[in-house]
């Protein structure tokens, strides 16, 4: 019998291990909606200010589908859930916590907002500071809930630049 339990220990601590996103989630989640025209996308937002971060991501992500639709003429293609971590740029960039990001990929020494849909297959994780200015953290949410609607949208392209700069056009949407 006490393998059985053991067993069973084991295979948990694999699984939570395979989310490296999870060691972050240091409150209890919380239900979030984007209301975008007719369509309502559902959120986990883990943090303490779902008011501010609900009123942001709901502008930038009205922006960013007007774009990808108007300018782009895509077509969502997609369904991808979508989970908000706003956590401490200390945890953000704590190398041994945050194991979701491939840091040396990224080749930045800091970083101040994530967005990562392949760890985690179907799910897109975003990662906004909770210790910066206000304005700042308004900034990133619009800039990463853009690169997830580019993800929605199958946005391609061929060069990471236009990825980019789609995402700092949208930062421009909140201002
Ligand atoms: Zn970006």
């Amino acid at each position: 019998m006490n393998y059985i339990i053991i067993i069973i220990a084991i295979l948990f601590s694999s699984i939570s291990h395979a989310n490296p996103y999870e060691n972050l989630k240091t409150v209890q989640g919380i239900s979030g909606e984007i209301q975008t025209g007719d369509e309502i996308q559902k959120y986990s937002y883990y943090g303490k200010d779902l008011k501010y971060v609900d009123k942001y991501l709901e502008i930038a992500s009205k922006a960013s589908i007007d774009m990808l639709e108007n300018d782009y003429n895509l077509k969502k293609c997609k369904n991808i859930n979508l989970e908000i971590l706003d956590i401490s740029m200390n945890e953000m960039n704590n190398r041994q916590v945050n194991t979701g990001p491939n840091w040396d990929g990224l080749q930045l020494n800091k970083i101040v907002g994530f967005y990562d849909s392949i760890t985690v297959p179907g799910t897109g994780v975003i990662e906004i500071p909770n210790d910066v200015s206000k304005s700042l953290k308004a900034e990133t949410i619009a800039h990463e809930i853009a690169h997830y609607w580019q993800d929605v949208y199958c946005f391609k392209n061929d060069y990471h630049k236009q990825f980019e700069s789609f995402a700092i056009k949208i930062e421009d949407s909140i201002r």
